[in-house]
């Protein structure tokens, strides 16, 4: 897959899913976010976002109780290579 360019899309969305526990919280605060009934994990629909799309990705990665509350989801800002601030 091919990235965005990095001023249309600022932020990647990193989804460790293996980590993923299936508890849904990513889907209940977020539209990019939703469950797949095959493998019982979370999904993203797009992992390149805009600043309009940041809010609720954060919050997603905020409340996904996997990794004991470290969550399994990070928002990077790809212009500085910094993660974002998810904790709760
Ligand atoms: S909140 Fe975390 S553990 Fe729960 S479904 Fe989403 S990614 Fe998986």
């Amino acid at each position: 897959m091919t990235a965005p360019d990095i001023e249309e899309k600022p932020y990647k969305i990193i989804f460790e899913g293996k980590g993923c526990i299936g508890s849904g919280k990513c889907a209940e605060v977020s539209q990019n976010w939703g469950m797949n009934l095959e493998t019982g994990l979370a999904q993203a629909g797009s992992h390149y976002i805009d600043e309009s799309e940041l809010e609720h990705n954060i919050e997603a990665a905020r409340v996904c109780p996997a990794r004991n509350g470290d969550g399994v989801i990070t928002v990077v800002d790809r212009r500085t290579g910094e993660e974002l601030d998810t904790e709760p």
